[in-house]
């Protein structure tokens, strides 16, 4: 188990779950960044007492600054403060719970320094997973996923040889609109889209959830993590989220794992691993259980995990230019200036006119990254 570690996007959900986790297993916060939320992030510096923490907004960091000015605490900003907090010698653990593109150079200096890593920024492994995981194995750090499917899968597949698996079950509930048609998800609000009915997550994640953007980025994050073809990936439709994913092994055995849907607890898993301990969370009663239920993914309704799946087995800079412009666009859904339908229409026509490139190096990755942005602001 880990003794201490830093959490980079500490108050988004994630990181605000982190760092409940971590108070209940006694684990050490040695440091925290934030964006800009400084009021909470000031909470959990007078909580948590870390010796470093990292505000990426540079006046948000000088508010805070003061704002801290009679603790001990030493106060970072920018990409700089993240890549400091994420390589702190105090810590032997990074809990990667921030969302985009931001996370991925902090995430490679914590490798460089083999710190075991908790990975929760889908981004990272969606843009880099080549890059990201041949230096994890290079350097010998560790990385669990944080991901609920992941960490389902990383749990199946722990002490399978690489000859035993068929293949990766990936399981998603679907969202709240299962069942609809793409016409009838036109008028959809940013409030409708953010009501996620198992899990409770953050607004952006939820409307990738809700398109099943979420399940194609996860299914990229599945191919790097677990080093397979994206033929050797099946997304499965569960909407009870009970099963978090499941393997199927060569002579058909099917192994899965369960649990409530609460992402304390892939979140403890990865403090604690290899080891377990009780947790604060529900426990599945499987006589109040009623029906597991299966079904296709509807790709025609919900094409932005046609889009992803595409891109995965394009790659190159694909999927990163993909999620870049759907994280464009979904801010711009959640401020009202862009149409639900419109979010996908942003993120495969940037794939289109971006163009792809091999993803060779990180300068690569971050200049793809910035072009699909720049594209999605200029044309929708
Ligand atoms: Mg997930």
């Amino acid at each position: 188990m880990v003794r201490s570690i830093s959490i980079l996007g500490c108050t988004g959900s994630i990181g605000r779950q982190t760092a409940a986790v971590a108070e209940h297993l006694g684990i050490r916060v040695a440091a925290l960044t934030a964006n800009r939320k400084i009021d909470l992030l000031e909470q959990q510096a007078r909580l948590f007492k870390p010796s470093f923490v990292a505000v990426y907004d540079e006046e948000a960091a000088k508010l805070f600054k003061i704002a801290v000015a009679d603790t001990e605490i030493r106060v970072g900003s920018g990409i700089e403060g993240l890549i400091e907090a994420a390589t702190l010698s105090e810590s032997d653990c990074v809990v990667t719970a921030v969302s985009g593109a931001v996370g991925l150079k902090p995430t490679l200096a914590a490798i460089d320094e083999r710190k075991h890593i908790a990975l929760a920024n889908k981004e990272t492994l969606v843009c880099a997973g080549e890059l990201v995981m041949a230096r994890a194995k290079e350097k010998g750090a560790e990385i669990v996923p944080v991901d609920s499917e992941h960490s389902a899968i990383f749990q199946c597949l722990t002490g399978r040889g690489k000859g035993e698996l068929q293949k990766i079950l990936l399981t998603g509930s679907g969202g709240p609109f299962r069942g609809k048609k793409r016409e009838e998800l036109e008028d959809i609000t940013p409030e409708q889209a953010v009501r996620h009915p198992n899990w409770s997550m953050g607004a952006k994640i939820s409307v990738d959830s809700s398109t099943l953007m979420n399940k194609g980025l996860e299914f990229v994050e599945a191919m790097h993590l677990f080093g397979v073809a994206p033929d050797d990936i099946q997304v499965v439709i569960h909407p009870q989220s009970v099963i978090h994913s499941m393997v199927e092994l060569v002579d058909g055995t099917v192994i899965a794992q369960l649990g409530v849907p609460d992402m304390g607890l892939p979140i403890q898993l990865a403090l604690t691993w290899p080891e377990r301990k009780p947790s604060m969370f529900e426990h599945l009663d499987f006589w109040k259980l009623r029906d597991l239920s299966f079904e296709e993914p509807d790709l025609t309704n919900f094409p932005c995990l046609r889009l992803a799946m595409d891109c995965a087995r394009r790659g190159g800079t694909a999927p990163c230019v993909m999620s870049a412009a759907n994280e464009v666009a979904v801010h711009k859904f959640l401020r009202h200036e862009l149409g639900y339908n419109r979010i996908y229409d942003a993120a495969a026509e940037a794939v289109e006119r971006v163009g792809v490139v091999p993803a060779s190096d990180l300068e690569t990755i971050l200049e793809a990254d910035l072009a699909a942005r720049a594209f999605v602001r200029q044309n929708f």
